[in-house]
């Protein structure tokens, strides 16, 4: 008889965006004259660079005419895109990946949600709290999650790792010492970096007790402090313990294009000498048929000069709404975090409101819709995210509406 898979029926509903939604919709029907600015987005809004719309036009002129680029594309990546990816974003970090250490995808969700089938169902995972909620619900999937606790808002197996003000949003080795351990530096949502130290640290950790990490480095290119590492692999060790996400959508604006990438280095192996790198590699052969030759392309011409620059402007032009959302906030009296190395400002609420209490407030004092944080998780509660991916007109409009809030 046909059953479906009994872990997914465990997953709980991400009520999270679609709650919003709801409260936004009734809101604007009952107040159709009041303006409302969205600083809940987690998507860019800019248009695509030019360097990158002429490398879309001229790959789809050559797919179309060009025998050596009609078909399949290889599973694993091109090796331009390989060797791009390997020279830009590590040997001239320092850190020595080689092109068939990198597999290139669809994005990095895809690839945070899966990276978990390479383990064994077995294994404890811990996730930092508040959390991307990808991480969570695709070890559910995978079976290793337990039964939820009501009380405590979190599942029986999974290890949460409260990330909050007191411990400055880096997380404290657990009590239980965890398998694969999840770590998103510059955060989301917080908005905080770990420093290199204390990212060594973890990486020390991690080798020692033969754990993993797997490390989601999506806004790697929003770091701007100089002690914040924009690579797992600049930690010494790294290559036997970690697994280093990244997504080309918050950087270049693909999250419409769709391309991002995976390291898994060879040194990395399990407790049995088992190696992870020819795990992917056969999981990524079997399920995946290759990311498209076009938007590989487009890839590569994110690390021509051309690219860098016109990826370093629209970082700016984000940072720069941060920068306003931070400083007129701090100016307002609010406690701020974030909006230095990330794109996302993740404020305390006032008076001790609780998540919720504040989103209503927000919304029906200043017309402004932001992100509850207890929606990311239990530590999340009493905090509220703020994103820098609107632009300059309506974030210095919202930051003056907290100001008269
Ligand atoms: C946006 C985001 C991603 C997803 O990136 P895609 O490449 O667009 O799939 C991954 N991780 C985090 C933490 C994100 O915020």
């Amino acid at each position: 008889m046909l059953k479906a898979n009994e872990n997914y029926l465990k997953l709980r509903g991400s009520y999270l965006f679609s709650d919003i939604a709801k409260k936004v919709a009734a809101f604007t029907a009952s107040n159709p004259d009041r303006s409302i600015i969205r600083l809940g987005i987690g998507d860019v809004t800019e248009p695509l660079t030019p360097t990158i719309i002429k490398a879309l036009k001229d790959a789809v002129e050559e797919q179309g005419h060009h025998e050596s680029f009609r078909g399949y594309t290889p599973d694993l990546g091109y090796d331009f895109l390989r060797r791009a990816i390997s020279d830009n974003d590590y040997k001239a970090r320092g850190c020595n990946i080689e092109p068939d250490e990198i597999f290139v995808s669809d994005g990095a969700k895809s690839d945070s949600g899966n990276v978990q089938e390479i383990f064994s169902s077995d294994v404890r995972v811990a996730v930092c709290d508040p959390v991307y909620p990808v991480y969570v619900d695709t070890n559910v999937m995978g079976g290793r999650a337990g039964v939820f606790d009501e009380a405590k808002e979190q599942w029986s197996n999974i290890i949460y790792m409260p990330c909050t003000a007191e411990n400055g949003f880096t997380p404290e080795f657990p009590a239980e010492v965890p398998d694969l351990i999840y770590i998103c530096s510059p955060n989301n949502p917080t908005g905080t970096a770990m420093k290199k130290d204390e990212l060594q640290k973890w990486v020390d950790y991690a080798n020692e007790h033969k754990s993993a990490i797997i490390f989601d480095a999506a806004y790697e290119a929003y770091i701007s402090e100089e002690d914040v590492p924009h690579s797992i692999y600049e930690c010494d060790g790294a290559e036997t313990c970690a697994i280093e996400i990244h997504s080309f959508s918050k950087n270049a604006g693909f999250t419409g294009v769709r391309l991002g990438y995976t390291v898994v280095p060879k040194a990395l192996k399990d407790v049995d000498g088992v190696s992870l790198n020819t795990l992917w590699a056969r999981r990524h052969g079997t399920k995946f048929n290759g990311a498209p030759y076009i938007q590989q392309r487009a890839g590569e011409a994110v690390y021509s000069a051309e690219g860098q620059k016109e990826v370093k402007a629209l970082v700016s032009y984000y940072m720069e709404n941060a920068r306003m959302i931070r400083e007129g906030l701090k100016n307002a009296g609010y406690t701020v975090y974030g909006g230095v190395n990330a794109p996302y400002i993740w404020l305390k609420t006032p008076d001790n409101m609780t998540s919720w209490q504040f989103f209503d407030h927000l919304l029906e004092k200043a017309g402004i819709v932001g992100t509850p944080g207890s929606g990311f998780g239990p530590s999340g509660e009493g905090y509220f995210r703020l994103t820098a991916f609107g632009n300059h007109e309506n974030t210095k409009a919202a930051v003056e509406r907290f100001q008269t809030l």
